[in-house]
């Protein structure tokens, strides 16, 4: 509990540095911030850059997966990328240390920290991996910080790193906005309903991708949602603003989002 309170008097400090508005005591800002859910999406917007092609490019399969992508589902591709480390000879431990290469803004960091001792609840949905998402969130210290993560399952198979769709494809999940592995919406519809048995609280959904629309059309007008500018979800919320309820916070890079993120923890007009 002390290590909690000397975190948040820290973030505090950063908050009234960075130039954000403060004026609600630090107990208060703890008893609203415990009030709210954030969601992050990985790729493109947790790290800057995409963990599959990430991989893919650092481990010299480029020109295998250009070869492929016509043919093949997203998960089912990247399951043979990893097969075909395997035959390389590459070890599930060289694929967690080209992982632990992909830079993480500090900003970015610190905002989840800062979060996660203000009592936020922190999540990730992303259609990554297990793997990969836990690996590179271990590497920066801030793994702990999240309550949970919803992504394709990962499993290390006779020394071969496997991908799975988190859905079961055969029997589809009925929505038209999404990738037939993940439905992004009804993991949000799950938490939304695990959340209001107990209390009203606010969520922010934070994303960049064409499949971050349909979790942001199931937010409510109390919720925010937080589009990488000029990425496909910022798109889609511009051409379908009247289908949006929650309030838009648009970022650009990790320091955007580091300083907007803190200032909403900080927003006194929750309804
Ligand atoms: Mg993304
Ligand atoms: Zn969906």
């Amino acid at each position: 509990m002390g290590q909690i309170k000397k975190q948040a008097q820290i973030s505090f400090r950063q908050l009234e540095q960075g130039g954000a508005t403060v004026t609600v005591a630090a107990g208060e800002v703890l008893k609203m911030a415990g009030k709210t859910v954030i969601i992050f999406d990985f790729d493109r917007t947790l790290i800057d850059d995409d963990s599959d092609r990430w991989v893919i490019t650092n481990m010299g399969l480029t020109q295998l997966f250009n070869q492929l992508l016509p043919t093949l589902p997203w998960n089912t591709l990247m399951d043979m990328m990893l097969k075909e480390l395997q035959i390389q000879g590459k070890t599930v431990n060289d694929i967690a240390k080209c992982l632990k290469g992909i830079p993480l803004h500090p900003d970015i960091v610190a905002v989840i920290k800062s979060a996660h001792a203000l009592g936020c609840d922190l999540k990730v949905v992303s259609d990554a991996n297990m793997f990969y998402i836990k690996t590179i969130l271990e590497h920066y210290g801030i793994y702990n910080c999240f309550s949970e993560i919803t992504s394709n399952p990962a499993v290390v198979d006779s020394g071969r790193l496997r991908i799975f769709p988190y859905h079961n494809i055969a029997s589809s999940h009925g929505c038209n906005l999404c990738p037939p592995n993940l439905c992004k919406g009804r993991v949000i519809a799950k938490i939304q309903a695990s959340v209001s048995e107990n209390e009203s609280k606010r969520i922010i959904y934070i994303g960049d991708g064409k499949n971050d629309l349909c979790p942001t059309l199931k937010l409510d007008e109390g919720d925010c949602v937080m589009p990488r500018m000029n990425f496909p979800l910022w798109n889609s919320i511009s051409k379908n603003s009247e289908l949006v309820k929650a309030k838009v916070y648009e970022w650009g890079n990790g320091e955007d989002l580091g300083r907007i993120l803190l200032q909403l923890l900080n927003s006194t007009n929750q309804s």
